[in-house]
């Protein structure tokens, strides 16, 4: 890979889930959230598969004039809505720009709901 001046140089291999991809039911997703973390969706946390970064569902609450949805925080890092850090990279420092939706897909889970499949950051515990 051509190195570019100012920029690190990623081995997207680092960056896979080291448990490899996992796909679950949507009811067995919600199941193991709830377990974790409760009813209350907005306390359940993800961890960011490109820069390690953990965010809650709530912490996207403070950036919605920046269209950080809650929803957003299952497949997106804090990273790219807090004002501070949409130029990092992913993976490249905490929070980062990931995004799940884009080029590289490193969410570790995939949510069958129906026959939609939903790209997921781990939950929090799981990453261990
Ligand atoms: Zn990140």
């Amino acid at each position: 890979m051509e190195k570019v001046k100012g920029f690190k140089v990623l081995d997207i291999s680092e960056l896979m889930p080291a448990e490899g991809f996992v796909s679950m039911s949507k009811v067995a997703w919600m199941e193991r959230g709830t377990r974790l973390f409760g009813e209350d969706k907005m306390k359940w946390r993800f961890v960011c598969p490109a820069c390690g970064n953990i965010a809650a569902v709530e912490d996207f609450r403070k950036y919605k004039d920046n269209g950080a949805e809650p929803d957003k925080a299952t497949c997106n890092c804090i990273g790219r809505f807090d004002g501070e850090h949409g130029h990092v990279v992913m993976g490249t420092a905490k929070p980062c720009n990931y995004t799940g939706y884009g080029l590289f897909n490193l969410c570790p889970v995939m949510v069958i709901d129906g026959d939609k499949e939903i790209r997921s950051f781990a939950f929090d515990e799981e990453r261990g």
